[in-house]
């Protein structure tokens, strides 16, 4: 087969260096994905009641030491980090929580800012 004269030579550098900001953004989702805020948590220091913040909003590893009163007719025994609407994942003995950013919360935790979840 004869080759045509106005046939351009690829330029594969420009090609791999495409196709890789493509690979890229398209595993961005897939990164998201795996890094959920199960995985996140594992990753997060533990919050302890002694932080500054914590100690403000007596915050309890154990809701059952904390001074927990009856809120918005929930009553105070069944009011827990797992069911407030400020934690961000359902699974897992640490969480996320919205109120402390970077750290991960007991599931059985208690803070003065519980609200339960929608
Ligand atoms: S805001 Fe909710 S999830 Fe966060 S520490 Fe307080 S009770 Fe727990």
């Amino acid at each position: 087969m004869k080759k045509s004269a106005n046939i351009t030579p690829v330029d594969f550098t420009r090609r791999r260096v495409l196709l890789g900001t493509v690979a890229t953004i398209a595993s961005a989702p897939l990164v998201n994905v795996l890094l959920t805020p199960r995985a996140i948590a594992a990753e997060l220091q533990h919050l302890s009641p002694d932080d500054p913040t914590a100690k403000a909003l007596n915050y309890h590893n154990d809701a059952s030491e904390a001074p927990r009163a009856d809120r918005a007719g929930t009553p105070a025994d069944e009011q827990f980090c797992h069911n407030c609407q400020f934690v961000q994942s359902q699974t897992g003995d640490w969480r996320p929580c919205q109120i402390f950013p970077g750290k991960a919360v007991n599931a059985n935790g208690w803070c003065s800012s519980w609200t339960k979840a929608g």
